[in-house]
């Protein structure tokens, strides 16, 4: 499903940089899982909250060397120094007392301009920004990439980049409180930093930047959509030099360090990361970059994968039937729907075969008519399957915390679709599956954390969590949902 060439903050560009994650279980292990809001504060847009720098902000006094002090650099400043009071207060606080020191370079590069050597590395044609321990400093291309980001998701998508970067010059003051050696791989630093971003936008989220404001609806929404902007191709080896993780792991980072602040992003250390990574090489098996082609058979195959998932709920399982998605009473949702009047999943063969084509090189998610990949189309049939399960329970079906059980369930699904009993008739779960669900969950109109009526829960942050809790542990969706 990938399908452009990664930017930077990702992938091999950034080996060279000492860039120098997680948390177990959830990023909010404990309590319920609220509908109205994103880890414990209320859901706003960007109506309420318009996200981007705030009007009136204080004057920045950071400069930054071969700057052309445009838009870009007077971003990358702004962020840079609400960086620096965010961490000036939260490492003493949260590090033994350790008082922050600011980067000693900052470096300002345009990867289409006049190239410069930073980092033992040419800047020409390096759509990148990258934090160097060699010289504790912090470069950004201020030519593509952050005008490209701040097109694309807008100005906050910047900052992110930012934030992480500094992330980086985190791990590296904090020296062996970060637990960070020699032999860390690639892929815990870079989940510590996106963990560390996180942080700071809680910060931010909370209205404590002078700087910026950002909405924990719409705003965060395109954060997410961000991370998922910079994963990994499907397919890389998490061990490999330079790996910085998929969507699913980045998000997860960046969700757990939002929830829980800095102190759980330097425990993230090899074995929790090795815990939870979806990060992993195609097998053998895994044809066509994992993704086949949603037809009936795969569909009749899903039902398989569904019913053995959801035997032992003692519900009367449905019947999925392609008829277009109509139900025969009441109303119907696009391109699966449950009908409760005759239990049964309607759908619409060719729309969810669209929904399931990942996109073409150059293309990107989200476009009209652009598809995400099989997963998403799957974990679209399961969700609308799961709505039989709670209406045996007597659930409501109608609201946003059905919404949410509906995304905690299809999550719980497809763990179980990733190891499934072997046989001819099972389709089974591939590298870079988990980031088509977040696809589909950052997507304006999400079935997967939608109610029966296909209203889905407003915060894209609430939509991934409620799915991640069940994939960890399905117990958790009836008692966290109830
Ligand atoms: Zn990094």
């Amino acid at each position: 499903m990938r399908s452009y060439l990664p930017l930077a903050l990702a992938g091999a560009v950034l080996v060279l940089v000492s860039c120098a994650s997680p948390v177990p279980g959830n990023p909010k292990a404990e309590g319920d899982v609220d509908p109205g809001s994103v880890a414990g504060l209320p859901v706003t847009n960007d109506d309420q909250v318009r996200s981007g720098p705030r009007d009136g902000a204080p004057k920045v006094d950071l400069t930054a060397e071969n700057a052309d002090n445009g838009d870009m650099d007077q971003l990358a400043l702004g962020a840079l120094a609400d960086l620096y009071e965010y961490w000036g207060e939260r490492m003493p606080a949260d590090f033994e007392g350790q008082k922050f020191e600011p980067l000693a370079r900052l470096v300002s590069y345009d990867s289409k301009g006049k190239a410069l050597r930073i980092c033992q590395t040419s800047t020409a044609g390096l759509v990148n920004a990258f934090y160097c321990s060699l010289d504790d400093s912090i470069a950004w291309d201020r030519g593509v990439l952050l005008p490209d980001l701040d097109k694309q998701f807008g100005k906050m998508s910047a900052v992110t980049v930012l934030a992480h970067e500094v992330g980086h010059a985190v791990q590296f003051k904090l020296g062996p409180k970060s637990g960070i050696t020699q032999a860390t791989k690639t892929i815990v630093k870079e989940q510590q930093a996106d963990c560390y971003a996180g942080g700071f936008f809680r910060w931010i989220a909370d209205g404590k930047s002078k700087r910026f404001q950002i909405s924990t609806g719409e705003g965060l929404n395109k954060i997410l959509a961000t991370m998922f902007f910079i994963r990994d191709p499907a397919g890389t080896d998490a061990n490999k030099q330079g790996a910085h993780g998929l969507a699913w792991d980045r998000v997860y980072a960046f969700q757990a360090g939002f929830s829980n602040g800095p102190k759980t992003c330097a425990k993230m250390d090899q074995k929790e990361v090795d815990a939870r990574i979806s990060e992993e090489k195609f097998a053998e098996r895994d044809k066509n970059q994992g993704n086949v082609k949603v037809d009936a058979d795969k569909i009749r195959k899903i039902k398989i994968s569904l019913d053995e998932a959801f035997k032992a709920s003692g519900a009367k399982l449905p019947e999925l039937k392609d008829n277009g998605s109509r139900c025969q009473d009441g109303k119907s949702t696009e391109p699966v729907a449950y009908c409760p009047s005759d239990n049964t999943v309607v759908l619409d063969g060719k729309k969810l075969a669209a929904l399931g084509t990942p996109p073409k090189r150059g293309q990107e998610i989200g476009e009209d008519g652009v598809g995400i990949g099989d997963f998403a189309a799957f974990a679209e049939i399961a969700s609308r399957y799961t709505m039989a399960i709670q209406k045996n329970s007597n659930l409501p079906l109608d609201n946003e915390k059905a919404a949410l059980r509906t995304a905690c369930l299809t999550g719980a699904w497809a763990k179980v679709a990733e190891r499934p009993a072997s046989g001819e008739n099972v389709l089974r779960m591939s590298p870079g599956d988990l980031d088509e669900a977040v696809a589909e969950m950052l997507m304006g109109k999400s079935l997967i954390a939608a109610d029966i009526n296909g209203d889905p829960v407003k915060a894209g942050f609430a939509r991934v969590e409620a799915f991640r809790i069940g994939y960890t542990n399905a117990k958790e969706c009836t008692a966290r949902f109830a």
